[in-house]
């Protein structure tokens, strides 16, 4: 049959493009579709930098899971013969019953994960930019770092291609269909025939798979580049971490070191504070004043060079966020030859080279030997 596929992969961001490189490795004869570019800015995955680290407040079954992704990652780095990962050390600030400081703990000791506790004034004595509140505490990871998404990307699909995966690009997928043992899948340019198709299309998914009911909204989120009052050389990445601060009204921010780059100066955001719900239709890119103050707002006191520093720019990005902060990966219910992954509740992008592994193993054997029990949608109709 024309254009036979052993898999289909739909959307080539963060998560897409480790499952086409994943499946080209695997000898699979493998076509990868995009809507748009290589690495845009149009979903979830651009915006110079990415946090990675182990000690996961998030829930300790994911800490197998960072393992295995720390692994991959340095083996596309290897392939690729460039760095993706910068290890930065990091630190979860927060009181010491906060969540934050709970989780991270709870994953450190279960995981035996190498960790300090410093107090407030040890943190400011190692990074004088930071003034926490007395009571407050931080876990320090060594091997926690940033990640460059839109070079990841880059660099699983360079190598997928190697591979011999066809990467299409600026051709949006119009709908796809169970076609007899396998899924048909119509673009604006043509129609593909493949056995298994996977689905990661991001902030597009809920749309795509409107019929499931999946329990996805999609929420705006915006990144903020300040540049230093005092100058950029206390945030030089040689010594200065990413950091995530969990502050006494329950919300959260984090922030990087100056990794050099565009836009220039120190990415700071907003994690927790519910935004605009909206689809990638109707995301609302520009900047607002009253945001960008209150964004500052919470780097006053806590980070004095940056909340008085200059604002550089910013930029939208969206959340694909599930009722309990976990992902979705499963078998389509009624065709399971289509696997669908919505990785991302703010915080996908880690895991993106264990969740293409993943992914390709449930296309290619219907199972994964990761363990994945805590992203089977079944958790929102049955309980857990
Ligand atoms: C502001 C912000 C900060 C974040 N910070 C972190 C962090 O520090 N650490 C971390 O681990 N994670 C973080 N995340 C989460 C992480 O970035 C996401 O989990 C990850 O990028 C999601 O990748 P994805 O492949 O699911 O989506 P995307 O990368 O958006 O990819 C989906 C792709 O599918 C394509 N597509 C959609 N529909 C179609 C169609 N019909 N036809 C063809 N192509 C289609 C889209 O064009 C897009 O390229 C953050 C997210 C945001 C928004």
């Amino acid at each position: 049959m024309r254009n036979m596929y052993d898999a289909i992969v739909l959307g080539l961001g963060g998560m897409g493009s480790a499952t086409v490189y994943q499946l080209a490795r695997r000898g699979q004869r493998v076509l990868g579709i995009e809507r748009f570019t290589p690495g845009n800015d149009r979903g979830s995955s651009h915006g110079q930098s990415r946090i990675i680290r182990k000690s996961y407040f998030e829930d300790p079954a994911y800490v197998p899971l960072l393992l295995r992704a720390y692994e991959l990652w340095h083996q596309l780095e290897r392939e690729s013969g460039q760095q993706l990962l910068r290890p930065t050390g990091g630190l979860m600030i927060g009181s010491p019953t906060s969540q934050l400081l709970q989780g991270s703990m709870r994953s450190a000791r279960e995981h035996n994960l190498p960790h300090e506790i410093l107090d407030a004034s040890e943190i400011q004595r190692r990074y004088p930019v930071l003034t926490p509140a007395p009571h407050e505490i931080a876990l320090y990871e060594t091997d926690a770092g940033v990640l460059q998404p839109e070079a990841c990307i880059h660099a699983h699909l360079t190598q997928a291609a190697a591979h011999g995966a066809e990467l299409h690009y600026e051709e949006p997928v119009l709908q796809w269909e169970a076609n007899g043992e396998g899924m048909l899948v119509t673009t604006a340019s043509g129609s593909y025939h493949a056995a298994r198709l996977v689905i990661t299309a991001g902030s597009w998914l809920p749309e795509l798979m409107a019929g499931l009911g999946l329990p996805l909204h999609v929420e705006r989120r915006v990144m903020y580049w300040f540049t230093p009052q005092g100058g950029a050389a206390p945030f030089n990445p040689s010594h200065f971490p990413i950091y995530i601060w969990e502050v006494d009204d329950g919300h959260t921010f984090y922030g990087f070191p100056d990794m050099g780059g565009l836009p220039a100066g120190v990415k700071v955001a907003l994690h927790s504070i519910p935004d605009d719900i909206c689809t990638p239709e109707t995301l609302d890119r520009s900047m607002r004043p009253a945001e960008i103050a209150r964004m500052r707002t919470y780097l006053t006191g806590r980070i004095p060079a940056l909340s008085q520093g200059a604002f550089v720019a910013g930029l939208a990005c969206m959340y694909t966020l599930t009722p309990d902060g976990h992902f979705i990966i499963s078998a389509h219910p009624q065709h399971p030859a289509a696997i669908l992954s919505a990785t991302c509740s703010g915080h996908g992008f880690k895991f993106a080279s264990v969740i293409g592994e993943i992914l390709a193993d449930l296309a290619l054997n219907g199972a994964t030997p990761h363990p994945i029990g805590l992203f089977a949608p079944t958790r929102f109709t049955t309980g857990r």
